[in-house]
């Protein structure tokens, strides 16, 4: 689960974010202040911080040099005025990007969601089974040829387009989980914007084609949970 720390003074914000963050299985960790956003930071690693600029005892940017001191992790700052902003942008922000009040917490979510990809983009998947065990006795229902971009079932690849690459390409990353189908526009889409959730049943259902096509009955390994959204069995 990726942690996330929040730094926000304003109760009713912090709860709201706690809120939509936590629905999106990120584990949140909320401070109120500078001094102790330094101090949980000192105790364990998050994987992204969102941070207001305007807090109690410090200013975020305070905040922000002194972790960059240390660690590399990314920030969403939190703002309040288009003065701020100005300052942020002053920084070398690399992987980090900022939101001004009032937002939404769909939009922080996805925002959040948008620099962890930044940050790690998805890698090739790893053939099933580890070096140092005994020789495998079947192959994985798939693999993925990350230089020629193609995935293989059971040893023949699949025609996929590049929407249908990359959409199994997320569910292959992470065997088991369920992604909502706002997940699924976020990360195997430009533009999640530009399309509806109708767009990844669509897609799903000419995945599951072109699978049973190859090899029929292994399209079953991408399973449908009802009003919640799709995942790979684990193979
Ligand atoms: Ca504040």
């Amino acid at each position: 689960m990726l942690r996330v720390l929040l730094v926000e003074d304003e109760p009713a914000i912090a709860d709201t974010l706690v809120y939509a963050l936590e629905t999106e299985c990120f584990e949140v960790t909320h401070v109120l202040t500078g001094t102790d956003a330094l101090a949980a930071f000192a105790r364990q690693p998050f994987d992204l911080v969102v941070l207001d600029i305007g807090l109690p005892d410090m200013t975020g940017l305070d905040v922000c040099r002194h972790l960059r001191a240390s660690h590399s992790v990314p920030i969403l700052f939190l703002t309040a005025r288009d003065a701020e902003m100005d300052r942020i942008l002053g920084l070398e922000l690399g992987g980090d990007d900022y939101v001004t009040k009032p937002f939404s917490p769909r939009e922080i979510v996805a925002r959040v969601r948008a620099i962890l990809r930044r940050a790690n983009p998805p890698s090739g998947l790893e053939p099933a089974g580890s070096p140092s065990r005994a020789a495998p006795t079947t192959p994985p229902l798939f693999q993925h040829d990350a230089a020629a971009m193609r995935i293989h079932c059971h040893g023949t690849p699949l025609d996929l387009t590049a929407h249908e690459y990359k959409l199994l390409l997320v569910l292959l990353a992470k065997p088991g989980r369920v992604f909502t189908r706002d997940q699924l526009l976020d990360q195997a889409w430009e533009d999640p914007g530009a399309v509806t959730d109708r767009t990844i049943d669509a897609h799903i259902k000419s995945i599951r084609a072109k699978i049973r096509g190859t090899h029929p009955g292994a399209e079953e390994a991408i399973q449908t949970r009802r009003g919640l959204g799709y995942l790979l069995s684990e193979i």
